[in-house]
């Protein structure tokens, strides 16, 4: 009887550990400068995308590594089958789902206007000759270009980065007039630097995890890990832990 048992034990342990083994690991890149999405902590890269996609791997049984990549090399990445998936604060539109699927959406956000604090700047820094700073192939690089860049209402310069962190230094350095870039960024680089929101650009942007475009199997794995951790208390806690 307990040589049956040390031998189901053996087996549960052989059986548990090759599990482990077998559990698939995907490679997600991510663009490390967009706080509190992602960022680099003590050398590691952190934020409500990384605990998002450990908590999707959770439900649905798979591993998760983090690659560093400029925002504007993720999508060429995802194509090229350097990494799986990409979980950037990403907005989705139509433009990008050409090339990519993306998940259901999993959080929104508007554009806002920072400037430096104390500057005495207000809105108005978005026409005539003023220099605004955004990161490359965002949201807010296209609304700026599109909008005020291309119809002649700001004559200044665009000034592009590979991330925002980049764009707010450059700011409180006294080198830019003003940065646009996503509301909860916004609200999170104001709490930490100088910089503070002078208007909302109401665009209803909704935030998407993206897979290369027909990659039927890891999407719908993706969606399905994304509803139960919308259904669990778990993005209630993700969302407490970064939005406090
Ligand atoms: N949501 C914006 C976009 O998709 C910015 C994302 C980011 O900078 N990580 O373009």
């Amino acid at each position: 009887m307990k040589k049956l048992l040390t031998i189901l034990l053996t087996l549960t342990l052989v059986i548990g550990l090759s599990a482990v083994g077998l559990a698939e690991t995907y490679t997600v890149g991510t663009s490390a400068g967009f706080p509190p999405f992602e960022y680099v902590e003590d050398g590691e890269i952190v934020g409500f995308d990384m605990d998002l996609m450990k908590a999707i791997g959770e439900e649905m049984g798979f591993e998760v590594e983090f690659k560093d990549i400029a925002f504007d090399s993720l999508i060429p990445a995802l194509k090229a089958g350097n990494i799986d998936v990409v979980a950037a604060g990403m907005t989705i539109t139509e433009q990008r789902e050409e090339n990519v699927d993306f998940t259901n959406s999993y959080y929104s956000a508007d554009q806002s206007i920072i400037v430096k604090e104390e500057s005495g700047k207000d809105i108005s820094v978005l026409y005539g000759d003023n220099d605004v700073s955004v990161q490359t192939g965002t949201t807010g690089d296209l609304w700026v270009t599109e909008k005020l860049a291309d119809k002649g209402i700001l004559t200044g310069d665009i000034k592009r980065y590979d991330t925002f962190v980049l764009c707010v230094s450059d700011l409180v350095n006294g080198n830019v007039d003003a940065v646009v870039l996503d509301s909860p960024v916004a609200e999170r680089f104001s709490e930490i630097r100088p910089v503070e929101i002078v208007g909302i650009i109401v665009t209803g942007e909704n935030y998407g995890l993206a897979v290369d475009e027909g990659n039927t199997e890891l999407l719908d794995m993706l969606n399905e890990g994304l509803r139960k951790v919308n259904e669990s208390d778990k993005m209630a806690e993700i969302i407490d832990k970064y939005f406090k």
